[in-house]
């Protein structure tokens, strides 16, 4: 079979034309082409060969039809599309011995591998990053990304409050993860578990529906002036509720428009408070807002700042490595102050043979047995290289580029006569203030308006994802990618949405 037989030059050979293409790309198209796409449509194989075509007729197959009909989602630092950050070269590398090496993080057996023991400290390192103290976050885990986060962080939620629920009740029935959820509701007199949010994330939504809590019982618990801000009232009516448990989900940076659900660390005190009195479990979803952590101190970032504190009092915390961490996909990591609760829930059980073999090191919990996966990708690799590599400066200096580009490009669409920037105000300071690293904004004519995202795409020379804001078609910009460059990056942002007027006669 030749698929065995590639000499050891031929191997580096084919590894430095992936990083020369992948380097290519980012110089080239955001999309690929209309002919691209049906070119390697038509290229794939309707049925399995019988006999193998081989490695080097596989490797040309890729490289040739199916490659160039790629986007440049994490590679073109122009595509501001969702928020996907791109791949550093330290995380690239460390990837392709992720892949090489195919190692399975599955049990901690400290005389086999090192594996559990780097992606063990690997967790420390994004708690050192993140300044949230090792001392206090007890547990967490590597997982595909914020949505499965999002389970977790619900899951142990579900199990605590329900917990805590059982006991006022002085019922032995205490768990959903043992007993069955609608066993364990029925014995304690509790009708339903609800999620209480602002502008949740699609994915928490999901795990809602996911772990039997429903998504019609996330409830939102805004203020009437701002859809983000929390009402200290509403959620407190909420939790006050006797026949149902609760779980609140802070949105740490919501989707849209990139701003967080809490101004301050007094805000959170207040609804840690509420959540201790009523038994509540306390979530954070800062898939990319948590790394508003890393921002410098000076008055530039203290929006940023602000919205980021005091996230360190919630039970968990959800995040994404595969966005602004800019490792490859897919890789999110989970952190609970709980050190037991996740094993609760995630426990193999009746698998002797998946325990720790050394007891003395069963501070290192294995991961099977505190996430949802029991195989598992070393998906940790990347996420240390990186942060080996570039550190907590090059990570706080990426970011500051990010938000400045951000803040530039909302600048300039303030004041443009054909460009709304939202949401809607009247002060272009405090706008910029409040300002992450999403732009989100609309075209003032209609019809313009209605095509506005095509027309950006279609240039393939900048991607912008489309969304809803106020009832009505919006663009936005989110900036994510390791590769910004404020400068560069601004005239070009800047020369396609000029141009998207001049096409439409609205300039
Ligand atoms: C992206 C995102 C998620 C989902 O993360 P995945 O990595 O796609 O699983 C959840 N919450 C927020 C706020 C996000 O931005």
């Amino acid at each position: 079979m030749d698929a065995t037989n590639i000499s050891a030059s031929e191997q580096e050979k084919i590894l430095g034309n992936l990083w020369k293409a992948a380097q290519g790309l980012g110089e080239g198209h955001v999309l690929p082409t209309v002919d691209q796409l049906n070119r390697a449509r038509a290229s794939l194989y309707n049925s399995l060969p019988e006999e193998g075509v081989g490695f080097h007729s596989v490797q040309r197959h890729i490289l040739d039809d199916i490659v160039p009909a790629f986007n440049g989602a994490s590679i073109n630092p122009n595509y501001y599309g969702f928020v996907t950050g791109g791949v550093t070269p330290a995380a690239l590398f460390a990837d392709a011995v992720v892949s090489a090496y195919d190692q399975n993080v599955q049990v901690h057996q400290q005389n086999h591998s090192i594996v559990t023991d780097v992606e063990f400290k690997t967790l420390d390192l994004l708690l050192e990053l993140l300044k949230l103290d090792l001392r206090l976050w007890l547990n967490g885990t590597f997982t595909t990304g914020a949505t499965a986060s999002n389970i977790i962080g619900l899951a142990c939620g579900r199990e605590f409050v329900i917990r805590k629920a059982a006991q006022r009740e002085g019922s032995p029935i205490e768990s959903a993860a043992a007993f069955g959820l609608h066993e364990v509701l029925q014995s304690i007199g509790v009708s339903s578990i609800q999620v209480l949010s602002t502008l949740p994330h699609s994915s928490l939504v999901k795990a809602a529906g996911v772990l039997g809590i429903g998504r019609m019982n996330v409830r939102d618990i805004s203020t009437k002036a701002n859809p983000l801000h929390i009402d200290l009232e509403k959620l407190q009516t909420e939790l006050c509720k006797s026949d149902v448990v609760s779980i609140v989900a802070i949105s740490c940076g919501e989707v849209n428009t990139g701003r967080f659900a809490s101004a301050s660390l007094d805000d959170l005190r207040k609804i840690r408070q509420l959540c201790d009195r009523h038994g509540a479990w306390l979530h954070v979803d800062g898939a990319f807002g948590i790394f508003g952590r890393l921002v410098g101190d000076d008055a530039e970032f203290m929006a940023i700042k602000e919205g980021c504190d005091g996230i360190e009092l919630a039970d968990s915390i959800s995040g994404d490595a595969h966005k602004l961490l800019n490792v490859p996909y897919d890789c999110g990591f989970f952190f609970c102050r709980h050190a037991c609760i996740a094993s609760e829930v995630f426990q193999n059980a009746n698998a002797a043979y998946l325990a720790s073999v050394d007891g003395r090191d069963s501070f290192i919990p294995s991961p099977l047995n505190i996430g949802i996966e029991d195989s598992r990708r070393f998906r940790a690799l990347p996420v240390y290289a990186s942060l080996l590599a570039y550190g907590e400066v090059e990570y706080r200096n990426m970011l500051h580029r990010q938000i400045r580009l951000a803040r530039m490009i909302y600048g300039w669409i303030f004041d443009h006569p054909g460009y709304t920037a939202l949401p809607e105000t009247t002060s272009r300071e405090e706008m910029l203030d409040l300002t992450y690293m999403i732009v989100l904004f609309r075209a003032k004519n209609g019809d313009l308006n209605r095509a506005l995202e095509a027309k950006i795409n279609a240039t393939s020379r900048m991607f912008v994802s489309g969304t809803t804001w106020a009832g009505a078609p919006a663009c936005r910009i989110a900036i994510s990618n390791w590769r910004v460059d404020e400068k560069r990056d601004l005239a070009l942002v800047t020369e396609v949405l000029e141009s998207a007027l001049r096409s439409s006669g609205s300039a």
